[in-house]
């Protein structure tokens, strides 16, 4: 029925008719506050999206600068991993789970070819928290040990499990008491940890801090959790849920230093941006000591199922064959320097912008400008969003396809909006 094709928008009145029919229902049906927060900044309906961009319900254009937190490395429908879906569909969807599932196989032996070291083992899900679930069991089941340790301000998901390590308390704070055991320590501190991990099951760890704010940690600190983690005999679980995959100009978060987690999680662009999925994958010693008796104490219905394992086998042919990974790395230099550029301009807005590859976060000097900067960066046809635990920092996190011309476009929207934002404040 939304049939907007470029060039081809809806007619004014069915446009506004959906604007309408949609903030109702969120209002109605989905999330009040939410819809509220939405409609102040101005978000239109997305009715179509197709490489770096999506169409709204006037068929205006919006480079996805926000690239759905990260899912869209691919860029949006991939030709090659829809047909390679469809292609799936018309032979078997999901599991039967009693037979085996040839496609599955397929997808674990490619990641495990493509992992580093020798990451061998994985598990299939449906989502990055169901993938840091399954890594925190396996870690558990491994050691025998209950304490897991994580990093202040990480992200890892908003499950129980997940959230009870991650760092942010407001997402925390009405859910009490959460998974006992559970110890933080400073981001990029490597000094912290040899006490923090004693009789510790695990360190889970983002290679880059994505959802804490685009926090890069310093040269050597990856090295030296691995050698921390070896002392302790604890597990090192890298959360490359938002790193993996050619994100960070890498193709794992961890390549960066040439280390070799005990496990590793992924989700966001493991299977192109088209079906949902996550997976953990693991060293045999690990995955052995917890499961080599035991095959079905972590089971998921959905997991592995065929489209979203043909999807995964497309989306890691296409990054590999489409050279992303070096393209994330330039392009990723250049939204930088021109962050930074507009960082020098005006420090009275931007604090500090910071990235790796293409994960890159403007820090601003007061979280309340991002509500002026990004309504303005809409409104000039490029999407942008905060980080769920540093409202400070607004994220460029486009698809790895994105071309030279469409990051300046980018970087003109975010001068519109930081432009806005210091004429605001000269008013006050
Ligand atoms: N881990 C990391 C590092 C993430 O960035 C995210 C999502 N932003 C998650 C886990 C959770 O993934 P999901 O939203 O798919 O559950």
């Amino acid at each position: 029925m939304m049939q907007s094709r470029e060039g081809q928008p809806l007619t004014s009145g069915t446009a506004q008719d959906l604007a309408a029919e949609a903030f109702e229902n969120y209002k109605q049906y989905v999330n009040p506050p939410l819809a509220r927060v939405m409609k102040l900044s101005g978000s239109p309906v997305e009715v179509r999206a197709s490489g770096t961009t999506i169409w709204d319900q006037n068929g205006k254009a919006y480079l996805d600068f926000a690239g759905g937190y990260g899912v869209f490395t691919l860029g949006h429908s991939h030709p090659r991993v829809i047909a390679a879906v469809r292609e799936q569909m018309d032979a078997m969807s999901l599991s039967g789970k009693t037979m085996f599932n040839v496609v599955l196989g397929r997808a674990a032996k490619r990641l495990a070819q493509l992992a580093p070291g020798d990451l061998q083992y994985s598990f299939w899900c449906n989502s990055g928290t169901e993938a840091v679930e399954g890594a925190v069991k396996l870690a558990r089941a491994a050691t025998g040990r209950s304490k897991i340790v994580a990093t202040r301000d990480a992200y890892h998901g908003k499950t129980l499990g997940s959230l009870s390590i991650s760092g942010r308390e407001t997402f925390q704070t009405p859910f009490r008491p959460l998974l006992a055991g559970v110890a933080h320590v400073d981001f990029g501190d490597a000094s912290q940890l040899d006490e923090a991990l004693r009789d510790a099951a695990a360190f889970i760890v983002e290679p880059v801090q994505g959802e804490g704010g685009v926090n890069i940690p310093p040269d050597g600190y990856l090295r030296a959790v691995r050698e921390a983690c070896d002392r302790a005999g604890a597990v090192f679980i890298a959360d490359e849920v938002q790193t993996g995959l050619g994100r960070c100009g890498y193709r794992f978060g961890c390549d960066r230093e040439g280390v070799v987690p005990d496990v590793m999680t992924l989700a966001k662009g493991l299977s192109g941006g088209i079906i949902p999925v996550g997976a953990f994958i693991a060293r045999p010693d690990v995955w052995n000591r917890a499961y080599a008796k035991q095959p079905l104490v972590h089971t998921s219905t959905f997991g592995g199922s065929e489209i979203a394992c043909a999807a995964a086998l497309a989306a890691m042919d296409v990054l590999e064959d489409e050279d992303l990974i070096a393209n994330a790395r330039d392009r990723g230099t250049q939204l930088l320097d021109g962050c930074h550029q507009l960082g020098a301009e005006f420090p009275h807005v931007i604090r500090e912008a910071r990235g790796l590859g293409l994960l890159v976060g403007v820090e601003l000097t007061n979280e309340g400008y991002g509500g002026w900067i990004i309504p303005e960066m809409l409104k000039a046809g490029v999407t942008a969003a905060w980080t769920l635990n540093q409202q400070r920092v607004i994220r460029l996190e486009p698809p790895l396809v994105v071309t030279a011309d469409e990051v300046d476009r980018a970087l003109a929207a975010l001068r519109a909006g930081v432009t806005t934002a210091a004429e605001k404040l000269g008013r006050l």
